[in-house]
């Protein structure tokens, strides 16, 4: 079988998921160690028993919706490539709006918070993208903090990583900017979801009866783990700038709100009232 006839049999058999071309052609760029837009200059290349064999599996993984992250182990952010696996969310682009929020207020010698931060990669991207910045970023999940662990060794990157609920690895400790990606779905839609979300880790998406439970706590918690004038940086669901901008008023100044590439509603910025 070549290339372009393996392509064209594994997208019929993906043909209920969003992008089966697509999807298609990453997978077998998987197999074969090659960029994916090399592909077509390869098309009549014909492929070993051994990669055919390779190929089919993981067709057949994607074809039972398993995310195609997940598959293949890695999804870039912020130009960076990062693993990825079962243990924390896969990184969405949306979230590089909350990124690049962040980066454009830090300097060096700044203390940075990543709270949640799963596979790391806000963290990481911060202490990539601004050097001198200290970075610590936090997550309940032990699952989730060997991931980032690993994603800041390939990437070289100097971030602080502690354990625990929200604040309570960071008692008594103040930042200059605090960023998090925090779970922000409400729990009645647990099982209502695109089937490959439903396979991310529950405890990264849900956020109580109506998704706000963590901007609750971070509202409360927030402001005593922020330095005078320092910068809370939060993603949120595209409808929920107004409940997020209301439980921030009472400590926070400048309220405002951030559209990721798509133009929804995506990041919330806000600073510390001076007090
Ligand atoms: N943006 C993610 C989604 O809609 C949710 C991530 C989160 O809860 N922080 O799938």
């Amino acid at each position: 079988m070549t290339v372009l006839e393996a392509l064209n049999s594994a997208e019929e058999r993906l043909r209920h998921i969003p992008d089966p071309r697509l999807d298609a052609e990453y997978l077998l760029a998987h197999v074969l160690g090659l960029p994916r837009l090399n592909l077509l200059m390869e098309k009549r290349r014909l492929l070993s028993p051994r990669e055919t064999a390779a190929y089919d599996a993981l067709v057949a993984r994607r074809a039972g919706r398993e995310p195609l992250q997940y598959i293949i182990g890695q999804q870039p952010f912020m130009g960076l490539s990062f693993r990825t696996d079962p243990r924390a969310l896969i990184p969405r682009n949306d979230t590089e709006a909350l990124c690049e929020a962040a980066l454009a207020l830090l300097s060096p010698g700044m203390r940075a918070l990543d709270l949640c931060t799963g596979s790391g990669i806000l963290g990481i991207a911060l202490s990539k993208l601004r050097p001198g910045v200290q970075v610590t970023a936090s997550d309940i999940s032990a699952d989730a903090l060997a991931l980032a662990r690993e994603n800041a060794d390939a990437l070289g990157a100097p971030v602080r990583f502690v354990q625990g609920d929200l604040f309570a690895p960071v008692n008594g400790e103040t930042f200059d900017l605090i960023v998090s990606n925090p779970p922000y779905i409400p729990a009645a839609l647990r099982g209502k979801l695109q089937a490959e979300v439903e396979r991310e880790p529950a405890l990264a998406l849900f956020a109580g009866a109506d998704g706000l439970d963590f901007y609750r706590r971070i509202a409360r918690e927030a402001p005593g783990h922020l330095a005078p004038g320092g910068w809370l940086l939060l993603e949120i669901g595209d409808d929920q700038f107004p409940a997020v901008q209301a439980l921030l008023s009472p400590a926070f100044d400048g309220i405002t709100l951030i559209r990721d590439m798509n133009g929804l509603p995506r990041v919330i910025r806000a600073e510390r009232k001076p007090i």
